[in-house]
């Protein structure tokens, strides 16, 4: 019989701080989702069974599962147990989830095939943006630019315009299939975009790519405009290192989800 309660002091050594005790169990067990010991499609271990492992009460089990379907790990059906989600339902933005990935000995292989992926196709994208842009999208484009030089000390505003840039050269590309499939691979890079703008001058740098990219569509110059994106996208892929590299980048990056600044 379990004796727990949710006033426990919190444990140290948990990767989410100043967390309830369901929540520290949601996320090892989220853990151990994205770490594929419970594969998708795989049922979870029922309830008492889970009440052991963690040494908690089947109300801390259940507020805890509850945390796991609200970030699409698992599936609850009444009667026939906890599916493991696929990765494609998972809410990669979701701080269990998004915890769960960096401290993951799969990240560093998903997220360089990520940023493989959003290469080759933010590149051609910007070389077919450059043959099709109208007057219209290259007004939107020349007015993200533009904000982002005025926002450029607000990470979380530049962030996102850095995003909306991104969407509108794959919008004045007009190939649709290639944009749907980047919409999914920009959800999961956001969280990179908006720590590596808290680099020190990783905006003025960013902004400097973004306005050669613009430049080059503005001439109609595809060749420019895949060279200016493909640099563009080798400095994040830089400061993404930097921020995520051997050198204890998971570490910096619990220490600060832990310090709010
Ligand atoms: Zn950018």
């Amino acid at each position: 019989m379990s004796t727990d309660t949710n006033a426990a002091p919190p444990a140290r050594d948990s990767a989410m701080p100043r967390t309830t005790l369901s929540e520290r169990v949601a996320a090892k067990l989220g853990q151990l989702i994205v770490d594929g010991v419970h594969a998708p499609g795989s049922l979870l271990p029922t309830e008492p069974m889970l009440e052991k492992q963690f040494d908690v009460s089947r109300v801390t089990i259940r507020d805890a599962v509850k945390l796991l379907a609200n970030c699409g790990l698992v599936k609850v059906r009444h009667g026939s147990g906890m599916t493991v989600q696929p990765p494609e339902n998972w809410q990669y933005l979701d701080p269990l989830v998004l915890f769960a990935h960096v401290n993951s000995p799969r990240s560093q292989k998903m997220l360089n095939e990520i940023l493989e992926v959003q290469h080759f196709a933010e590149a051609e994208l910007a070389a077919l943006a450059a043959q099709r842009r109208t007057e219209a999208s290259l007004a939107r484009m020349t007015e993200l630019v533009e904000q982002m030089q005025t926002h450029i000390g607000n990470h979380a505003r530049y962030t996102a315009l850095d995003l909306e840039f991104h969407e509108a050269i794959a919008q004045a590309a007009s190939n649709d299939l290639l944009r749907n499939m980047l919409a999914p691979i920009h959800r999961v890079v956001r969280d990179g975009y908006m720590l590596t703008t808290e680099l020190v001058g990783a905006p003025a740098r960013s902004l400097e790519g973004h306005a050669r990219i613009l430049r080059a569509i503005e001439q109609r110059d595809p060749k420019a405009a895949r060279e200016a994106m493909n640099e563009h996208l080798d400095l994040f892929r830089e400061h993404i290192d930097m921020r995520f590299g051997a050198t204890g980048g998971t570490q910096q990056l619990r220490h600060e989800a832990s310090t709010p600044s």
